[in-house]
């Protein structure tokens, strides 16, 4: 596969250890866009598999969903050194990856962590704070879908409100699921003005979320 070989970032390619591709269900209905990977993801060459990816995990669980049903991507393919953030030209290098995962795997959510996906995949450079737990119809290559941004794992597992609203967003996932398929919208092709200034677009509300007891929340503390 051409990524696996990719050298378009030359410090990129120099100091990985593997190219973290994406991982999960080819069909799925859903999909979650990360950041890029991490140490653990690096030595694994799997895409959320550290202290983030468990919490990933307990919160699908807790709707319902196992990691197996969904796809898992991130915008950086490759770990940058010291898990420094992505720069701009890497993002650049790296998101027609990330677009064709989006037009093979078709998902009808795609639910992105934290700022860089979520100003990626929207084309504005809005922030999570603003955009969390409101879907929206976007266009990503060839496949119309609805984006669902949510605080990244990452942010919640050392801020409880962080973890609060990261959970209440998830507990609304089901019934983004369900919302009729995405139909027009936006087209998504500027990687440049993402990260410019905001623009106001329409968002669709979102729908309530369902009720779930409280977490066992000092055990929970202690898997971290
Ligand atoms: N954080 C990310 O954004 N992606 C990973 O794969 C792991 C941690």
């Amino acid at each position: 596969m051409e990524a696996r070989e990719c050298t378009r970032c030359a410090e990129l390619a120099a100091t990985r250890t593997s190219v973290v591709f994406g991982a999960g269900n080819a069909d799925a209905d859903l999909m979650f866009v990360g950041e890029a990977p991490g140490a653990n993801e690096d030595l694994q060459g799997l895409p959320f598999v550290g202290a983030a990816g468990k919490l990933l995990e307990k919160l699908l669980g807790e709707i319902g969903l196992s990691r197996a049903e969904v796809f898992i991507a991130n915008v950086l393919k490759c770990r940058p050194p010291g898990n420094r953030d992505p720069r701009p030209g890497e993002i650049e290098n790296c998101t027609p990856y990330l677009t064709r995962q989006v037009e093979l795997v078709q998902p009808r959510v795609i639910c992105t962590l934290g700022n860089f996906a979520t100003k990626l995949l929207r084309g504005d450079p809005a922030g999570i704070t603003r955009v969390h737990g409101q879907p929206e119809v976007c266009t990503i290559g060839s496949h119309t879908t609805r984006l669902y941004p949510i605080y990244h794992p990452a942010a919640a597992l050392y801020t409880p409100r962080t973890m609060d609203t990261l959970r209440e967003d998830f507990l609304a996932l089901p019934g983004v699921l369900g919302l009729a398929p995405a139909a027009a919208s936006p087209a998504f092709d500027d990687v440049a003005a993402a990260f410019e200034q905001p623009v106001e677009r329409p968002v669709e509300p979102a729908p309530a979320p369902i009720a779930v007891p409280e977490p066992p929340e000092p055990k929970q503390l202690g898997l971290f």
